[in-house]
């Protein structure tokens, strides 16, 4: 009984932003402008960009019983997103706090709240979403336990897809439930040197590497050139969309979710990365994460 082509298991924070001269030194204070609140954190993004794509998408995540965490249901139930997995309450909702220098630089500082709280047992009470998805997607910003339940909790034939952000070690169980294991060239390399594996320095290579510690398939993105697919039989480059690059916050997230989700409707693996390219590079051409997410009607519309 699919009822969801995707389950997001992961974090919900609320993105305070303020753009600043400069940032702050140790001691300091520094006037920046005024507050933006923006809903991010990786899961719910994720389930955010494949509901707005048109997926059936459900979100299993940890808010505070906060404005924050209000912030965060409304976005999601705005997009579409199934939020009856949306555990409420047991510490205040994650929150980034992002100054912005003129450069474009940023400092983040991350109070993970409610996300550290999300547990292997709230993943196990969670049971009946798993029975109903076809693909489960995870990111390593809630405890690395409970990422490794919800790997072992997925139904017979479902799928999982997994972005090591931010950057972790991973676990072999947890590794070898991956098809794809998704990430840039700075977790490719946090991964391998995490398994004692050699970090080579073509993308091809990390994907081989990667490759060899279990998963049943890799894929790498590339920014601007956009996505490297690897499973045993080889490798495929799939270019990206071009595209004035406005920012690029969420973006891999938006692939991510685009990916899977066309995993979870029966595309091959070069075949959802050609949409999730296109789905990259529509986001960013817009300021922002969540807001910059693009509905399915506009990736049919991208020429390229
Ligand atoms: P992350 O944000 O995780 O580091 P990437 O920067 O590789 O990931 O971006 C994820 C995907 O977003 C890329 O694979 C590509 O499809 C798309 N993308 C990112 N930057 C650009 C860009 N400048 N132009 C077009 N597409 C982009």
């Amino acid at each position: 009984m699919d009822e969801y082509d995707l389950l997001v298991v992961g974090s919900a924070n609320a993105d305070l932003v303020t753009a600043v001269t400069r940032r702050p030194g140790a001691g300091e204070t520094v006037l920046g402008s005024d507050l933006a609140v923006h809903p991010g954190g990786k899961g719910a993004n994720q389930a955010v960009a494949a509901a707005r794509l048109g997926a059936r998408t459900a979100l299993l995540a940890r808010v505070g019983d906060d404005a924050y965490g209000r912030l965060l249901l409304d976005a999601q139930e705005s997009a579409g997103v199934d939020t009856a997995g949306v555990l409420v309450g047991g510490a205040p909702t994650g929150v980034a706090l992002i100054t912005v220098d003129p450069s474009g630089d940023n400092s983040i500082v991350v109070a993970p709240g409610a996300n550290a709280r999300l547990t292997p047992a709230d993943v196990r009470a969670a049971r009946g979403l798993f029975e109903a998805a076809r693909v489960v997607s995870l990111q390593l910003e809630i405890p690395l336990e409970t990422v490794a339940e919800a790997a072992g909790a997925l139904a017979p034939g479902a799928r999982l897809v997994l972005n090591p952000s931010p950057p972790a070690p991973l676990p072999p169980e947890v590794l070898e439930a991956c098809d794809p294991l998704i990430v840039n060239e700075h977790e490719a390399r946090v991964v391998l040197e995490g398994a004692g594996a050699r970090v080579p320095d073509a993308p091809e290579e990390w994907a081989r590497g990667l490759l060899a510690l279990g998963p049943r398939s890799v894929v790498v993105t590339l920014g601007a050139e956009g996505a490297l697919v690897a499973t045993a039989e080889g490798g495929e480059r799939v270019p990206s969309v071009k595209v004035d690059a406005v920012d690029t916050t969420g973006a891999g997230d938006a692939f991510t979710a685009a990916l899977a989700w066309r995993l979870g409707v029966g595309d091959d693996l070069v075949t959802a990365a050609r949409y999730a390219v296109r789905v990259g590079a529509l986001a960013v051409t817009r300021a922002g994460a969540q807001a910059s997410y693009p509905t399915g009607a506009e990736v049919a519309g991208l020429g390229g």
